[in-house]
């Protein structure tokens, strides 16, 4: 039977449990066989006074110390150009051809899903699994989705891509952008954050101005 890979990409500036948690309890739900986490790249450009890349890469593997299951995936990180979603997903297909890929996105991802770069192609190579983000909207079926099919927890893995999955999962309301803008005033963050994470960030004095 065609094993189950879950894939999580993101900036993860910086990774916390809002994206942690859902993902483990999804890894639990679906009984998924492999989960990448997959940062991206930042342009130079945009990359200060937040975290660069290897400081986000640094941040993940102290994160994933608490998920070992998980693999941290710096595919991304390492090709040249833009971090176009497809063409991660092509280079995951030549790595599993006959595995059922699920790409995980939270549903304030997926409702800008159609500006992505050849977002049709995406479904030609996995599925989407949306989960549901705290403190935003509830993720409805948008028209465009109707044209691909909906599956269910059993029926993923008997097609390698193309469907689509909303997922309820217990919601965990937290930000980056929310961790952000509490370390550049002085606010705690503990319990949000892994405490390595947090340790190194003051280490390293990323996150004191806000951008
Ligand atoms: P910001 O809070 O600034 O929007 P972010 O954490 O959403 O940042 P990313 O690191 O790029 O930014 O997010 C990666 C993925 O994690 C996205 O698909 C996003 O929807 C999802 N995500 C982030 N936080 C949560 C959360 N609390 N619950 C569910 N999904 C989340």
């Amino acid at each position: 039977m065609a094993r189950l890979i879950c894939l999580f990409g993101g900036t993860f500036d910086p990774v916390h449990y809002g994206h942690l948690q859902p993902l483990h309890e999804l890894q639990q739900t679906l009984m998924a066989d492999i989960v990448h986490i997959i940062p991206a790249s930042i342009p130079p450009h945009r990359s200060t006074p937040r975290a660069n890349s290897q400081q986000r890469l640094e941040m993940l593997a102290l994160a994933l110390r608490e998920y070992p299951d998980f693999v941290l995936d710096t595919r991304e990180l390492e090709r040249e150009g833009p971090s176009w979603t497809v063409l991660t997903l092509q280079s995951l297909r030549n790595q599993y051809p006959d595995d059922s890929l699920c790409l995980i996105m939270g549903s304030d991802a997926f409702a800008d899903l159609p500006t992505w770069y050849h977002w049709q192609d995406i479904f030609k190579l996995a599925h989407i699994i949306v989960i549901e983000r705290a403190g935003f909207e509830k993720p409805g079926r948008p028209e465009w989705a109707n044209d691909y099919r909906q599956e269910d927890v059993s029926s993923l893995r008997n097609s390698t891509c193309g469907g689509i999955l909303y997922v309820s999962l217990k919601g965990v309301d937290i930000s980056a952008t929310d961790i952000r803008l509490r370390l550049s005033t002085g606010q705690p963050v503990t319990g949000l954050l892994n405490d390595e994470v947090i340790t190194y960030i003051h280490q390293n004095d990323i996150y004191s101005e806000l951008n």
